[in-house]
């Protein structure tokens, strides 16, 4: 099934909003096994909104908007979407009476342009919004299929996960498409597609590479008449991957450095403190984003001073004989976290973030240590980073965290 998705809004055009709706819908579709070929921005204008729906129309199998579903005068979808169709909107009394009841909620009078979110063309049907008043339109016709959804992530999301994903699972229920996410970090994307070159370019199963903030993604989508055959499609890539990359892989499929972190902590019954600077507080948020990090994080503490660190219990010897960015001072930073919260793993990320040089370092010279409760000698992570604040941040924080996750599963607590 081939799609296309026309997010419209003359916002979008303009550059005053970033079309997001378009990658989130995108990013749904592989998994439901429809091929989108396209995505266009269309103003709020009404010729041309309705030659992209008369093009669509001709190319794709279903067309997905996002926007102009609103009561004003610029929101244009529904008026398009009928042109293009060649069909006359028709008010729905259920409908409005159900807007109106929305306005009676909330202690007001319906106001008169919102009678048009209540049409309907016949080839349409509506789809419920349960955060807002622009109900969405399904249009079926002769096989193919518009969906109009409206702007605001909030209501089109809702929408999705409510009703829109069943149907279309519904729609292509003849096939089954299998998703897999193989999550890497340590090598470059060019080291990795070399490695595994000969699944690169094969249709069903496929194989993806993403380079992301978090290392390496490869996702392999397999598409059969049934789970199991699709599965199957799958191992044999998979097994492959891991075999020539296992050092390097620390999650799968929806996994984030912190909640794989946080997962296998909690499996041992572990805990883990921090102390950080080049990083600047993103190791803490981070791991904090895990919503059980209460079970987990005992602590952490920015040191951005050399008196700071040795306020948080790092040996001022260390920091005059070897400098503050140094594996040494990273090693007694990881050491006094876990000390100070007697957590099980202590981390300490120091370093440089520019623009200037520090210590004669050059800014993205990074650090990383983990210290472990059994008192044996922190394990050690140099590293590189482009000189780029936030990627320096990014970096050092995941890499912190996926080799966390490594070394749990090797040391004995
Ligand atoms: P409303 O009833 O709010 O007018 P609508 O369906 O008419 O909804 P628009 O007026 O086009 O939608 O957009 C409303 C808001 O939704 C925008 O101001 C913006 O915040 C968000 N939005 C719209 N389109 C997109 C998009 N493609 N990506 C991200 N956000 C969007
Ligand atoms: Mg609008």
């Amino acid at each position: 099934m081939n799609a296309e998705i026309i997010s419209i809004g003359t916002e979008l055009l303009m550059g005053e909003l970033t079309d997001t709706n378009a990658s989130w819908i995108a990013g749904r579709l592989p998994a439901l096994g429809i091929q989108l070929q396209w995505v266009s921005i269309v103003g709020d204008d009404l010729p041309k909104l309705t030659e992209a729906f008369r093009k669509g129309w001709e190319r794709s199998d279903i067309i997905f908007t996002t926007g102009g579903l609103g009561p004003t005068q610029d929101d244009l979808t529904r008026e398009a979407v009928a042109a293009a169709l060649g069909e006359a909107p028709v008010v729905q009394e259920a409908e409005l009476e159900n807007l109106r009841q929305w306005f009676r909620n909330r202690g007001q009078d319906m106001p008169a342009h919102n009678v048009k979110q209540a049409h309907l063309i016949p080839s349409a049907e509506f789809i419920t919004n349960r955060n807002g008043t622009a109900p969405g339109w399904w249009a079926e016709r002769d096989g193919r299929h518009i969906v109009c959804m409206p702007g605001p992530p909030g209501e089109n999301r809702a929408m999705w996960q409510d009703a829109i994903d069943s149907r279309l699972k519904d729609l292509i229920d003849t096939e089954v498409t299998i998703t897999r996410n193989i999550k890497t970090l340590g090598l470059g994307e060019a080291s990795v597609d070399e490695i595994i070159s000969e699944f690169f370019g094969l249709e069903n199963p496929y194989l993806g590479i993403y380079s992301k903030a978090d290392g390496i993604h490869l996702r392999i989508i397999a598409r059969a008449n049934d789970e199991a055959t699709a599965r199957g499609m799958i191992a044999p890539v998979e097994s492959a991957i891991h075999e020539r990359l296992a050092p390097y892989i620390w999650g799968y499929d929806d996994e984030t450095p912190e909640l794989s972190v946080g997962a296998a902590l909690v499996a041992r019954g572990l805990t883990l403190a921090t102390m950080e600077s080049v990083s600047g507080g993103f190791l803490a948020n981070t791991i904090t984003e895990a919503p059980d990090s209460s079970r987990w994080y005992r602590g952490g503490s920015v040191a951005y001073t050399p008196d700071a660190m040795i306020a948080a219990g790092v040996d001022a010897g260390v920091l005059e004989t070897h400098g503050v960015v140094s594996q040494p001072t990273a090693n007694a930073m990881a050491r006094a976290a876990q000390c100070a919260t007697a957590a099980d793993f202590g981390i300490g990320v120091t370093g440089v973030l520019g623009p200037d040089e520090l210590e004669g370092h050059r800014p993205g010279t990074i650090h990383i240590a983990i210290a472990t409760a059994n008192g044996g000698p922190a394990r050690e992570f140099p590293l590189r980073t482009p000189p780029r604040r936030l990627v320096i941040k990014r970096r050092s924080c995941n890499t912190a965290l996926t080799e966390l996750r490594k070394l749990i599963a090797e040391v004995a607590l």
